[in-house]
């Protein structure tokens, strides 16, 4: 297939470009750089840089490439920053989709397989998480991928041939197993990356966000599920989706772990006393998340191959000691004060 990758120069998008590539598929890669890597586009991927809001650029792509599936991860994702910045990310989030949709729209593609997450489901009154628990973001970030969840819904019900599927990811983690591929944000809020950092020393210690939940060691619960597997389930959706579908899946790994378990099991894999410290929570953290992945089990057999906490860091780590600047230069990670 002839497959639009918006967002293929992110820590996602790159690792499901170079699945696809390696599946046979023709990947276009559009991204305004603005929190991707030129250097994470796999080679063998046509690049343009190009913003979503440019709708007459998509259109001419989506044409000239015959692009038959549109494989969305392009968006702006740090929760604290949609709270501060909301219109940013209603701009690049939710009116960006609109500017892919109606792109797709003018050259007649008709499916596409877009990146939602978990944040929609908001605080969940129970876990685990099945997709028809009600869907109550709480912050921005949250509104502006339902907002494009409601949108596809209502352009594919007046759309019939149309087809896509919306998945909900759960907390993403790792790196590729073969080490091309890693994860480079700036700023780093994520646990497992921040955890590395600390590993490695360019982080004085990382910060454990709350440790007085009800749950088993007083640290939140999340569900990390691998970049890898994820993309895995991103191809398999994209092979079975048929005119006029409209699909939602939960992509995780179906059980949590602890911070303090995450913290754990980078000191054993990185061989490095972690140095951690004891904060207040963070605003907007439940206890527990993790995901019910039955659905997609049930229906396209994809289930994670790794459940291993100390797999998935394992291959984060992989990334992080061999790059320990990431795609650019040294950068002041110390900065970044969480979110
Ligand atoms: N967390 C933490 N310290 C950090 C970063 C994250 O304690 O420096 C916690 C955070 O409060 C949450 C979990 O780790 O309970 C995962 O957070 P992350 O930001 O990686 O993903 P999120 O769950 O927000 O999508």
């Amino acid at each position: 297939m002839n497959v639009l990758v918006p967002g293929g120069a992110g820590y996602i998008g790159s690792h499901a470009v170079k699945q696809l590539i390696e599946a046979g598929h023709r990947v276009v890669v559009v991204d305004n750089l603005c929190r991707g890597h030129g250097q994470a586009v796999h080679p063998k991927a046509a690049f343009h840089e190009v913003d979503l809001a440019d709708t007459p650029a998509l259109t001419a792509l989506l044409r000239e490439q015959a692009i038959d599936c549109v494989m969305h991860f392009a968006a702006l994702a740090y929760v604290g920053e949609s709270v501060t910045d909301p219109l940013g990310y209603y701009h690049n989030n939710t009116a960006g989709a609109i500017s892919l949709l109606r792109a797709m729209d003018a050259a007649g593609v008709r499916r596409m397989v877009f990146s939602s997450t978990c944040a929609t489901y908001g605080e969940p009154e129970q876990t685990p998480i099945v997709e028809t628990t009600p869907q109550r973001p709480i912050n921005p970030y949250g509104w502006s991928k339902w907002c494009v969840e409601r949108i596809l819904q209502d352009y594919q019900a007046a759309n019939r041939d149309f087809s896509f599927a919306a998945l909900r990811y759960f907390n993403v983690a790792g790196c590729a197993a073969d080490g091309s591929l890693g994860e480079d944000h700036e700023p780093e809020t994520h646990l497992v990356p921040r955890v590395l950092l600390a590993a490695l020393g360019q982080l004085e210690k990382v910060t454990v966000f709350g440790a007085d939940y009800a749950t088993p060691d007083g640290t939140c619960i999340r569900d990390y599920v691998h970049v890898d597997d994820l993309c895995k389930a991103h191809i398999a959706v994209m092979d079975a989706l048929r005119p006029g579908e409209a699909r939602f899946y939960n992509l995780g790994i179906g059980k949590g772990y602890s911070v303090q378990e995450v913290i754990d099991a980078a000191g054993r894999v990185t061989g490095a006393a972690i140095p951690v410290g004891y904060g207040p929570r963070r605003p907007g953290d439940p206890a527990v998340l993790f995901a019910d992945a039955a659905k997609i089990r049930r229906e396209l057999g994809w289930q994670a191959r790794w459940t291993d906490i100390d797999t998935i860091v394992a291959t984060a780590w992989n990334w992080f000691r061999n790059h320990p600047h990431g795609y650019r230069q040294p950068r002041n990670i110390k900065s970044a004060a969480g979110r």
